[in-house]
C-alpha cells in the first residue's frame, strides 16, 4: 500500500481513453487489426480473476475471453510503457483465441504457439524502446510482482 501511494503521488496516470488508443495503435501496427475491435480494454483495481476451481488469482493483466475484455491492474496506469507491454501480451491471447488457440490451461495459454506470437512481436520491433524500463523496475520498486495470465 505504501508503494501504491508513492506511485500515485509522483506519476501522471493514464486513463481508459489512453488505453483504448493504445489498443487501436498496437492492433493496427502489430496485429494487422486482427484482434477484434469489439474487445474492451479496462484498468481494474486489484486486478485478478477466479479460476475454474474457485481460487482467486492475482494478475497484473488478463484477457477474459467470455467478456471479450482485457483488464490491466490500475497501477499500470502510472507506467505507460509497462501498460503497453501488458496490453500487447493480453492482445496476443485475444488474437490467438480468436484464431481458435487456447493453449494448455495449466500454463494459462502460454504454450508454444503463444511464445511464437511473442517472438513475432519481438521481431516486428514492438519491444524496441520499451524493455529498458523493465530493467529499472527493481529500483522503482513500484510493482511487487509481474504476473500476467
Ligand atoms: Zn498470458
Amino acid at each position: 500500500m505504501k508503494v501504491r501511494k508513492k506511485a500515485k503521488d509522483k506519476k501522471p496516470k493514464m486513463n481508459e481513453e489512453w488505453l483504448t488508443k493504445a489498443f487501436r495503435t498496437v492492433n493496427c501496427h502489430f496485429f494487422d487489426n486482427e484482434v477484434p475491435g469489439t474487445t474492451i480494454v479496462k484498468f481494474k483495481k486489484d486486478c485478478g480473476h477466479r479460476l475454474a476451481n474457485g481460487e482467486y488469482k492475482r494478475a497484473d493483466a488478463y484477457y477474459d475471453h467470455e467478456r471479450e475484455t482485457i483488464f490491466l491492474d490500475d497501477m499500470l496506469a502510472y507506467f505507460p510503457d509497462m501498460a503497453t507491454i501488458a496490453l500487447a501480451h493480453e492482445m496476443s491471447h485475444a488474437h490467438l483465441r480468436f484464431k481458435g488457440y487456447t493453449g494448455w490451461p495449466v500454463d494459462c495459454g502460454h504454450g508454444t504457439i503463444f511464445q511464437l506470437e511473442i517472438g513475432r512481436l519481438w521481431k516486428a520491433g514492438f519491444y524496441d524502446g520499451l524493455l529498458t524500463l523493465l530493467l529499472a523496475l527493481p529500483i522503482l520498486g513500484a510493482i511487487s510482482q509481474w504476473a500476467m495470465c
